[in-house]
C-alpha cells in the first residue's frame, strides 16, 4: 500500500514476526469473517476504535489491506497473528506510515488483546532485537460510560459452534456411507 512516508521499519517487523510465530492456516475459512468480527467486538477494541466493519477475503500469498475496511489472506496467512496485524493496518491512521511505530503499538495491543500477554511480550522481545520501534500515539484512550456501541454480529462462539456442528454431522454421514458400502462389499 501507497504510504506518506518512507515504509522505513517494515523488514524489522517482518523479521521479528518470524522470530515469533510460524505461518500456517489455524484459522478454518468457513471461521474468517467470524474471527475478524470477534477480534472488532471485543469491548477494549470497540471502546477504543468504536464499531468497525471490516471484510476478509481469501487470497493468495500473505495478508494485505486494502484501504481500511478489506483485508485478504492467502492461505498461510489465516491465523490470528496475520489477522491481527492486517487488522493493524485498517485501524492505523491514514496518515501514519504503513509499519512504523503507530501501526506496531496498534498490532501489539491487537495481538495482547486476542492472543494473549505472553504472545505480546515474545512479539515485543524480539521488535526490540530487530530494532523496530512503536508507540501508542494511534491507540486510543478507551471511551469510558456506556457509550460503546452494542455487539452486531454473530459471536465467534456460535460460528464455532456451528462449524462445529457441520463437520460432526460431515462425519457421521461419510461413516454412514462407509458402513453401507463395506456391509455391501462383504
Ligand atoms: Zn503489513
Amino acid at each position: 500500500m501507497a504510504t506518506r512516508t518512507r515504509d522505513n521499519q517494515r523488514s524489522r517487523v517482518y523479521k521479528a514476526e518470524r522470530r515469533t510465530f510460524d505461518w500456517g492456516q489455524t484459522v478454518p475459512d468457513e471461521l474468517l469473517q467470524a474471527t475478524v468480527d470477534d477480534v472488532l467486538d471485543r469491548h477494549s477494541v470497540r471502546s477504543r476504535f468504536g464499531s468497525r466493519r471490516i471484510n476478509v477475503e481469501r487470497g493468495r500469498g500473505g495478508g494485505a489491506a486494502w484501504g481500511k475496511s478489506r483485508i485478504t489472506l492467502g492461505v498461510q496467512a489465516r491465523n490470528e497473528w496475520v489477522i491481527c496485524h492486517e487488522i493493524a493496518h485498517c485501524l492505523n491512521p491514514v496518515s501514519c506510515t504503513s509499519h512504523g511505530p503507530e501501526f506496531v503499538g496498534v498490532y501489539l495491543f491487537l495481538v495482547k488483546t486476542i492472543i494473549g500477554a505472553e504472545a505480546a511480550a515474545r512479539l515485543r522481545a524480539a521488535l526490540r532485537e530487530t530494532g523496530a520501534k512503536w508507540n501508542n500515539k494511534a491507540v486510543p484512550k478507551p471511551s469510558t460510560g456506556t457509550r460503546v456501541p452494542p455487539r452486531q454480529y454473530e459471536s465467534l462462539a456460535v460460528a464455532k459452534a456451528r462449524w462445529n456442528h457441520a463437520v460432526v454431522s460431515l462425519r457421521d454421514r461419510l461413516d454412514a456411507a462407509l458402513r453401507e458400502t463395506t456391509r455391501e462389499s462383504e
